[in-house]
């Protein structure tokens, strides 16, 4: 583990006395310094990006563990920043494409994916690159890549539109995402029913996968230093979904009228949604035909009860 933090083509001895210098040991964890990193190549971390790099090597291998990653893994990488996870990633996986929307770290991420033949690094935004091209592109070129793993401490400024983009539009692509998030987002990721941290992303979330949180990040691990600890949460994607409405973007239109005003009752959020069709009388018969109290909340419904829900009031007449 030494191209993330010594530029290509440095000697032996010089990069030797470099990992000396910027690995320190604290206790069991082994540390990098993202500081060194960035002065060694004149950039600095842009807080607009959220960058707030890992300096806690122990804590990277726990991610990518966790992750899972094997020799017939495509991983892609959202925001490989330094590259210190990355260079971990591209040893462990097949293949590693990590996008990064900073042309600004292109000097540590350039050396690095030299130094790695199992290393692409594509410059763009995820939210706009066309992640399913670069899936077909690299699966048709490595067909020995049988399985998808997205792995990211993603930055926090939008995290939400990532993590809903990658199981929206790319579910059946994928084997599994791990993402550190903010402890407060991991919570909301994996709760249940009735839970305060419930939400719409947590319906989507148990739809799509089998989440858990695996372990917690302390801020002491990030240069700079954010204002609010992490935590890593995997989730499997399910190949055969348990529950499956007839129509996804219906129940999904549910979910997004029941939560729009999570603190009215399910009953009154949906009839107020103007969805053509569904009035309140319907609602109100669907509630009863499924057993459910008429003024029971929508989040105390689980991903089952929205689906049944969505069958009922959705069924052409
Ligand atoms: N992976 C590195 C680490 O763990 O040290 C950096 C993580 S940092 C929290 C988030 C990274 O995502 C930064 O490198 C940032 O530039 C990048 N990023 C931010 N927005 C992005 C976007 N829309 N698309 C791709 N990368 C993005």
């Amino acid at each position: 583990m030494t191209g993330a933090i010594s530029p290509a083509g440095t000697g032996m001895s010089k990069q030797a006395e470099r990992e000396k210098t910027e690995r320190l040991e604290y206790g069991s964890h082994e540390r990098v310094s993202p500081y060194a990193i960035m002065a060694s190549y004149g950039i600095s971390a842009k807080k607009s990006l959220g960058q707030n790099f890992l300096s806690d090597l122990t804590v990277v291998k726990k991610i990518v563990d966790a992750a899972g990653v094997g020799p017939e893994d495509l991983v892609i990488e959202v925001g490989p920043g330094l590259g210190v996870m990355t260079e971990i990633l591209s040893e462990r996986a097949g293949l590693t494409a990590a996008v990064e929307i900073d042309r600004d770290l292109a000097p540590a991420l350039d050396s690095l994916s030299l130094m790695h033949d199992g290393l692409e690094v594509i410059y763009g935004d995820i939210m706009r690159v066309n992640i399913g091209e670069i899936i077909d592109r690299l699966q048709a070129e490595h067909p020995e890549l049988r399985r998808v793993r997205v792995v990211a401490n993603l930055p926090y400024y939008i995290t939400t539109p990532i993590i809903m983009m990658f199981l929206e539009q790319y579910a059946s692509r994928l084997d599994s995402l791990t993402f550190m998030v903010q402890k407060e987002v991991a919570r909301r990721l994996v709760s249940p029913p009735g839970s305060g941290e419930y939400g719409a992303i947590s319906v989507a979330v148990a739809y799509y996968t089998d989440a858990r949180i695996c372990f917690e990040v302390p801020s002491s691990c990030f240069v700079p230093r954010p204002g609010v600890d992490s935590a890593v949460v995997n989730m499997s994607v399910y190949k055969e979904r348990p529950v499956e409405p007839e129509s996804r973007d219906n129940m999904f239109r549910l979910v997004k009228a029941a939560f729009s005003q999570r603190r009215k009752m399910f009953l009154n959020s949906v009839a107020n949604a103007s969805i053509p069709g569904i009035t309140k009388e319907r609602v109100s018969e669907a509630l009863d035909e499924l057993g459910l109290d008429q003024k029971i909340r929508g989040e105390m419904l689980g991903v089952k009860e929205y689906a049944a829900l969505s069958d009922i009031l959705f069924k052409k007449q």
